[in-house]
Order: structure tokens, then sequence, then C-alpha cells
């Protein structure tokens, strides 16, 4: 489990390849998505990749339950916050986790966000962050997010989230922490209410993050295909053309 190295976009921590992805003004990287769509949150930091250890940490906490997981995972998260703390405000932030529906609290026990954002800001400055986590709401329950496509996430999401204190937020900057940042859909819409709710700044910070594979696996596998395409053998090209044409 060691924290992700190379470039990532300057906005939304997606791990970058192209050189093309590199700033044209020598300032900032922003993968292809945050240039074509400004994200509605600041900035997203994680800390690690989601994947083997890491992955299986978060499930161990999330789904087998073991609590203590928190403190280990609450660690990682306070390295991710610490590569955005330069930036934040001279008063004191409000940490924000994710929340779940509360069916979903009773059945679990606990909301995975929550603890490890209270393990994380334990080692942080006093006075600088303060856990908030009633500020923000899950008013409906929503489908697994698993197996849809981004457009289909923010659509499963909409709605989802409330503000509960508007005081809270209202003019001030907020840092919204989750376990793990998939699409980006679920914090994008906790931002989305929050901004809506007068937060002048919505931060990100999650323990994980799914990256792209490796530029090689995705720029081969194309070449790949059309190499293979040449080689077929003119009779099987023209197999379908025949029977086609018989019928
Ligand atoms: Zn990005």
């Amino acid at each position: 489990m060691r924290p992700i190295s190379g470039g990532v976009c300057s906005l939304c921590g997606e791990r970058l390849f192209s050189p093309y992805a590199f700033a044209d003004d020598g300032s900032e990287s922003r993968c292809g998505l945050c240039r074509r769509v400004e994200p509605v949150f600041t900035r997203a930091a994680a800390y690690g990749s989601y994947e083997s250890g890491l992955r299986e940490l978060i499930h161990l906490l999330k789904y087998g339950g073991v609590r203590p997981a928190a403190n280990v995972l609450g660690r990682m998260l306070r390295e991710a916050i610490a590569a955005l703390q330069d930036s934040f405000p001279a008063d004191s932030v409000a940490v924000i986790p994710v929340p779940l529906h509360r069916t979903k609290l009773r059945q679990r026990g606990f909301n995975q966000a929550e603890l490890i954002a209270r393990a994380a800001i334990k080692g942080i400055a006093p006075g600088r962050l303060h856990l908030c986590s009633t500020v923000l709401e899950r008013k409906r329950e929503t489908a697994s997010q698993i197996g849809l496509t981004s457009h289909q996430r923010r659509e499963n999401l909409r709605g989802a989230f409330r503000v509960a204190q508007t005081d809270a937020v209202n003019g001030r900057e907020v840092l919204v922490v989750d376990d793990v940042y998939t699409t980006g859909a679920t914090v994008s819409e906790c931002a989305r209410v929050l901004r809506r709710a007068g937060a002048t700044k919505v931060w990100v910070a999650t323990v994980a993050r799914t990256l792209k594979v490796s530029a090689q696996q995705v720029e081969i596998r194309p070449a790949y295909n059309e190499d293979e395409r040449e080689e077929l053998p003119d009779a099987r090209r023209e197999v379908p053309l025949a029977r086609a044409a018989g019928g």
C-alpha cells in the first residue's frame, strides 16, 4: 500500500500519462475530463490506488466490520489532506464525511467515511479541521453504483443528498471526505449541494482512488486489434458475405 506516484491531474487526482496532459502554461496539469468539464469541487486528493492491499483494507472495515482498520486508513487520509492543506483558509475548515442513508447506517452500524475522517483529523493541528458529520444528509438510498457509467452514476445520485445545517457551510470552505473516489460522482454530487448551500470552496480527500491503467495497455490494445484484423485470411473475411448472399 504505497501512495500514488507520478503525474496526476491537478484537479481530480486522475493518473496522467500523455505528455499533452501536462501544462501548456507550465502551471497545472489536467486530465482530459477536467479539461472538458470543470469539476464542482476545487481539488480532490487521494492517498493510494484502489487496488490490492488498500482495497482489501477498506473492505475489511466496510464489509468485515473491523473498526480498527479505520485508524490505519485514517493515517492515509491524513496524507491526502496534507496535500491540500496549504491551500486551506486560516480559519477552520468543516470536514464533512460522505453520509450513508439511515437504513444503510443501521445495517452497517457505522459510517466508514466518518470513522476514517475522525482518525485522520486526530493528528492535525487542533482547531484547523473539525468534523461535521451531521451537516450533510443522505435523503434516499441509492442503487449500487457498480457497473454504471459515469452519466448513470450522476443520474443515480441526483437529489440523494441534502444540507441539513446550512449555517455550517454558508460562506465557508469545506472538506468532503470518503473512503474511495471511483468516478467522482458521489463527491461531486455532495459538492454540488454544498456549493448551493453557500460553501465557497469544496475540497475532497479520499483514502483511495481508482486510477487509469498504464498508457501502454491502453495504447497497445487497439493497435493489436487492427493488426489482427489485417491478418485474417481472405476466406474467413468473406464468410459472412457469402452467408449473406446465400440468404
Ligand atoms: Zn482531472
